[in-house]
């Protein structure tokens, strides 16, 4: 695709609106900060990056992902993590690390109300949002990592399972493929969730199928269950969900594995847009807990370390930024001055980068450490 065609499309899409509107009267609420062309000229050498597949799991707290089941909600006896969530704990062991485990430093969401679209807005922009505290927010407002990775050249494609992920993942909806929630089909069952709600098998499906079959550079698949679960106090619910989370990173994995140097290039990053309180069933601004969340990578630029030792304060705002050093995307990242609503930008995580790649950091240095003994 040419720089001039994308430009054209770009501009076309701000006309046109979204093509996955969370919610009658949505597109209407779409704030426009950045012209398409200012996103356009300030990549500058417009060369595609990736490729890399970005994977959240709504509300999926760090308790189950290092340290398995809680007995006293599953009434039934442990189970580690290593059985709950195989393919992450493998992930982490062989092919990559994890940030957050217990003893290792802290990841968060920065707040200060950890619920989901401040969350993912954080994750996708590497600014905690100032203005935008609930999940009713208007579409972003300024380029997100998805939408620089488009106008750098890439095929950028996004699923969600919650329908009002498609607010945080583009600043212009229908630059690229974006598929967030049921799509108003009555022949969905939205169970576990409600409303647009997709359940996460038809998300997974779909974004395994488009990762086959189109390959897209850069793929953000945002699952949702675990959280819809959670909020019903349903507990073996919730951790079947979280399984089933594993399991289809599992399914990527196999998939990339099927596409020789190309899979083997890729970066795969599998985060939560925030914890759960300690009575596991809630999360927000009156749960400073529900703030922590955890944080899984694999590919070319990281080792494979395990659970990696953070010796400063990680957030999510930290995700973009390491995901652009891990892909080699610059340049349009520092836009402070576009939007009164976002905070200061996040900070690569270096410690997960083998050395060559990392960026010199006098405060957080790696620690390697032993396979975990779980
Ligand atoms: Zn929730």
């Amino acid at each position: 695709m040419s720089n001039g065609w994308r430009r054209a499309a770009l501009v076309v899409v701000l006309a046109v609106g979204s093509s996955c509107a969370a919610s009658p009267g949505a597109a209407g609420r779409v704030k426009r900060a950045v012209p398409a062309a200012d996103l356009e000229r300030d990549v500058p050498d417009h060369r595609p990056v990736g490729p890399m597949i970005l994977v959240t799991v709504d509300g999926a707290r760090w308790q189950e992902i290092f340290d398995g089941t809680d007995t006293a909600l599953s009434r039934a006896p442990k189970r580690s993590a290593r059985e709950i969530v195989p393919n992450l704990d493998r992930l982490a062991r062989e092919r990559g690390a994890a940030i957050g485990a217990p003893g290792r430093g802290v990841i968060r969401a920065t707040g200060p109300n950890f619920v989901s679209l401040p969350g993912y807005t954080e994750i996708l922009t590497g600014r905690a949002p100032i203005g935008c505290q609930d999940n009713t927010c208007p579409t972003i407002a300024v380029p997100t990592l998805l939408d620089e990775a488009f106008a750098s050249g890439s095929s950028v494609a996004a699923f969600g399972s919650w329908e009002m992920l498609d607010r945080a993942v583009s600043a212009y909806p229908a630059s690229f493929p974006v598929s967030c929630g049921r799509h108003d089909d009555p022949r969905i069952d939205p169970w576990p969730g409600s409303g647009d709600f997709r359940p996460d098998r038809l998300t997974a499906a779909a974004a395994l199928a488009y990762l086959e079959e189109q390959r897209p550079d850069v793929l953000y698949v945002g699952l949702g269950e675990p959280d819809e679960y959670g909020h019903r106090g349903d507990y073996a619910g919730y951790v079947r969900a979280l399984s089933y989370a594993d399991a289809f990173v599992g399914r990527l994995f196999a998939a990339l594995d099927r596409m020789g140097p190309r899979g083997a290039e890729t970066h795969v990053f599998v985060t939560a847009d925030h914890g759960r309180s300690r009575e596991f069933k809630h999360h927000g601004g009156g749960s400073p807990e529900s703030a922590r969340v955890w944080l899984f990578a694999a590919g070319p630029s990281i080792a494979a370390r395990g659970r990696i030792t953070s010796n400063v304060e990680r957030h999510l705002a930290d995700l973009a930024p390491t995901l652009r050093t891990a892909i080699g995307l610059g340049g349009a990242h520092d836009r402070g001055e576009r939007s009164l609503d976002l905070g200061w930008p996040g900070a690569s995580i270096d410690e997960l980068f083998r050395p060559a790649q990392a960026v010199a950091s006098p405060i957080a240095q790696a620690t390697p450490v032993p396979r975990s003994p779980q």
